[in-house]
């Protein structure tokens, strides 16, 4: 199994060689991440400049760092690396639960390996204080790959671990009720107004969320899809506000020539072909 880990924190965190050593048990391995950190970059990709990218050593899996972003680097590794099975993305220093996977950089990352059909899965982990102790995570993270690379096919997983040693792992469900982005006001030092966009802890919980299950100390393990689409309100809206419908398109030739011909071959008279 050919598996290339990529993150958001950048090739130097401690999070992907944590993952990527633990991945490399499972089958080949490779890190391509970006060379800073690409923290709430999305899912952007880098169209308006060339990508590059360089060997960096790492003594347990090759290494290589991109100038672009999460989605840049799944795109490049899988391009320039023949028949990746799957990608891993993380460990993320910091959680990726609820609404806040719309910025996620790591989730970007899993998804851009799922719109190339292949399985992405992203990882991530809190960091209340100081760093998160990676080597005591390793069981956890082993214990995940396990059933998710040899017992799992669907192409898009958001994984979360707990602050301290999880008690589990449960499948969840997003956490969309309440957003924990806000902007808050402050002064600079010159006394200027400026603002931060910045996370703020949420505390209510619904049961059976990503959240609540990292909350109680479990490994939340949630399927993702691609489509976004609305089902129920589309098929609401189509009764309630009738739009046009999309006619067949017209199998009548531009070229006169031809469509007198159709016409006579339309009344049952077969045209005398020129051509
Ligand atoms: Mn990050």
């Amino acid at each position: 199994m050919r598996i290339l880990v990529a993150n958001d924190d950048g090739v130097y965190s401690p999070g992907i060689a944590a993952l990527a050593e633990v991945a490399a048990e499972f089958g080949e391995a490779r890190i391509v991440a970006p060379d800073v950190e690409m923290s709430s970059a999305g899912h952007s990709i880098t169209a308006s400049r060339p990508l590059s990218y360089k060997r960096t050593p790492n003594k347990k899996v090759e290494a290589y760092r991109v100038n672009g972003t999460p989605a840049d680097c799944v795109a490049l590794g899988v391009s320039q690396w023949e028949k990746v099975d799957v990608v891993l993305s993380g460990i993320n220093l910091g959680s990726n639960l609820g609404n806040a996977i719309w910025h996620s950089g790591t989730l970007a990352a899993a998804k851009q390996a799922a719109l190339m059909g292949l399985r992405g899965i992203a990882l991530s982990i809190p960091v209340p204080k100081d760093e998160p102790d990676f080597e005591k995570l390793k069981p956890a993270v082993r214990a995940v790959l396990k059933v998710l690379l040899a017992e799992i096919s669907h192409p898009l997983i958001n994984v979360n671990f707990p602050n301290e040693s999880p008690q589990g792992m449960v499948w969840t469900r997003q956490a969309v009720k309440f957003y924990d982005g806000k902007i808050v006001p402050g002064k600079d030092p010159m006394g200027r107004q400026h603002y931060w966009f910045t996370v703020v802890p949420l505390t209510e919980t619904e049961e059976g969320t990503d959240l609540w299950a990292v909350e109680r100390g479990y490994v939340s393990i949630m399927p993702l899809r691609l489509d976004l689409t609305d089902e129920r309100e589309l098929i609401n809206l189509q009764k309630k506000c009738p739009l046009d419908t999309v006619r067949k398109p017209s199998r009548i030739s531009r070229d006169p020539a031809r469509r007198a011909e159709q016409e006579l071959s339309a009344a049952g008279i077969k045209g005398s072909s020129s051509r």
